[in-house]
């Protein structure tokens, strides 16, 4: 199950838009082939693979807010605990000022956010589509 959602900002000078994904978790995300893992963090996930087990895996695309400078960003939000004890979370940092103020933003709430590029609080849904 998952969504697609598009954003626009209703500031006529303003050409904020932007497109994003939400939920398509299961079998589409095995780690670490996950889509849209860095280079870095994939290597840095496939070197923990190797050397401890999985004890639990949480995986799906997922809309962060900045609270440090108001970017909106899309990322696999995975979750990996370690028979180990060890854990690997991602994104743990924002797309765009690397400030690890972020928290997941839900569909829901993006309708009349502040724009990431005007601050005006002005972001409309332009479609939103589910899908199975
Ligand atoms: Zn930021
Ligand atoms: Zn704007």
């Amino acid at each position: 199950m998952g969504s697609g959602v598009g954003i626009r900002c209703r500031n006529e000078d303003c050409a904020y838009q932007e497109e994003f994904l939400e939920g398509v978790g299961g079998e589409y995300m095995v780690p670490p082939l996950i889509p849209g893992l860095h280079y870095k963090t994939r290597a840095r996930l496939e070197k923990k693979l190797k050397h401890q087990t999985m004890k639990s895996f949480d995986a799906s695309q997922a809309i962060y807010h900045c609270l440090s400078c108001g970017n909106l960003f899309g990322r696999p939000s995975v979750y990996i605990h370690f028979e180990e004890g060890d854990t690997f979370t991602y994104p743990t940092r924002c797309s765009r000022c690397r400030n690890s103020r972020i928290k997941k933003a839900g569909v829901k709430n993006l309708e009349g956010t502040p724009c990431p590029d005007c601050k005006q609080k002005s972001l409309h849904i332009t479609h939103h589509i589910l899908w199975d």
